[in-house]
């Protein structure tokens, strides 16, 4: 049975009375942009053993806010890997390092534990379809889930996309648009909601606020599993690279239902790894209000955004958490060397997670010993291009064996014997 009980502003208390996507109004007249955040009695709950229940992330349907009996779209999202990194986390340096890799959800992102939520519920409310403003690993995924539920979805995008992106959204069946600006497609998407009650996939608040609060529960899965296969147990660390936080946040719920139904007694400290360092700077000032980070375009597109939300910055407050940059430099090289030694390409945003934990561990924040896990959450594969950059052209060669040994020694220094 669904525990679920409100959705609340974080803040204030304000309990939702109107569509999710708009910001608490009690604290906007403060000037304040904040989400209801989602609730549930988790008096009596259980933890459903694997192999039990609806397919996917509905295993855990109980603790989202979906209706008993309603249904659900699932694409068997969830159930992603989690392994010990032995090769890498000996030449960064940590004894237990681990990866949760999301790139292994169907349509390769975490994003689809979010999108599985929101459109089943959109499913359930009637909704004439599902929009969203993407880069890609949202609008992949909203668009797949769309299609599952036999709705329409229409995605506002801007053309630094790659074509892979490009595609996928579309092979998917997303009716998909590309606007001059990021503000340019928020415009076009407002309308969608607003005019056509088309339920919206990502925020349309500025600043922002996130997703929706019952989509973002979606993520809560991710804590579950790792519980389970780290045999009943958490790890010292998550580490989770963040846009505005959802992911992480989601992360951090599922781990306060965890501790609120007493599987573990204490909450793992987490680490956000993001490119301006806004959720860094609010720490470091101890603010209440997220303090924005802007900077210059980067590769870390999944990731690029200057804004962090309240609730991501109030979770790592609350686990005596840490949050560090990864500049596009230290992303390409590390990409490079998780796909060398443990032959997973991520993509550049994911590996954040990895840059961020190594500086932590540098700094004395981690510890060797502790038990850290990382999230990836995208494959490599889907923006080849900005890896292709750091990489050398491959020779084009006859069929001459002295001129193959030349290229083997001039392109990649390999001396044939
Ligand atoms: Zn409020």
């Amino acid at each position: 049975m669904s525990t679920y009980r409100t959705a609340r502003c974080p803040r204030c208390g304000h309990v939702l009375d109107g569509p999710f996507y708009e910001p608490c109004p009690v604290c906007a007249k403060e000037g304040h942009n904040l989400n209801h955040i989602t609730e549930f009695d988790l008096s009596g709950a259980k933890l459903p053993g694997p192999g039990t229940g609806d397919e996917g992330i509905f295993r855990f349907r109980e603790f989202y806010a979906i209706g008993d009996g309603d249904p659900v779209v699932s694409l068997h999202e969830g159930n992603t890997p989690l392994y010990r990194l032995n090769r890498l986390g000996k030449a960064l340096g940590f004894e237990n390092l681990y990866v949760k890799d999301e790139s292994r959800n169907p349509t390769g992102s975490h994003k689809d534990r979010l999108c599985a939520v929101i459109v089943s519920r959109a499913l359930a409310e009637g909704a004439p379809g599902i929009t969203v403003s993407s880069t890609g690993n949202q609008g992949m995924s909203a668009a797949a889930y769309a299609s599952a539920a036999g709705l329409p979805c229409v995605i506002f995008t801007t053309p630094n996309v790659s074509d892979t992106m490009k595609t996928a959204m579309q092979i998917y069946g997303a009716k998909l648009f590309v606007l001059p600006t990021m503000a340019d497609r928020t415009v076009l998407m407002e309308r969608c909601v607003r005019d056509f009650g088309f339920v919206p996939a990502s925020g349309l608040a500025s600043p922002p606020i996130g997703s929706s609060c019952f989509g973002v529960d979606g993520y809560k899965s991710i804590s579950f599993e790792i519980y389970e296969q780290m045999d009943q147990s958490v790890p010292d660390w998550v580490v989770m690279p963040i846009s505005y936080g959802d992911g992480m946040y989601g992360i951090y719920k599922g781990m306060r239902d965890l501790k609120e139904m007493k599987y573990i007694d204490r909450l793992p400290r987490m680490a956000a790894a993001e490119v301006y360092g806004g959720a860094k700077e609010t720490m470091r000032q101890k603010s209440e209000f997220p303090i924005p980070a802007p900077g210059e375009p980067s590769i870390q597109t999944s990731i690029a955004t200057p804004w962090v939300t309240w609730q991501t910055v109030h979770a790592l407050y609350d686990c005596n958490g840490a949050a560090e940059t990864c500049a596009d430099p230290e992303a390409l090289e590390m990409q490079k060397e998780l796909a060398r030694t443990e032959g997973i390409y991520a993509e550049t945003a994911s590996v954040a997670s990895l840059v961020a934990a190594k500086k932590l561990l540098d700094a004395g924040t981690i510890r060797k010993e502790e038990r850290v896990v990382a999230v990836i959450t995208s494959p490599g594969v889907k923006d080849p291009a900005v890896s292709r950059a750091a990489l050398p052209e491959a020779p084009a060669i006859t069929a001459s064996v002295d001129e193959w040994k030349k290229a083997m020694k001039d392109v990649y220094g390999y001396e044939l014997g």
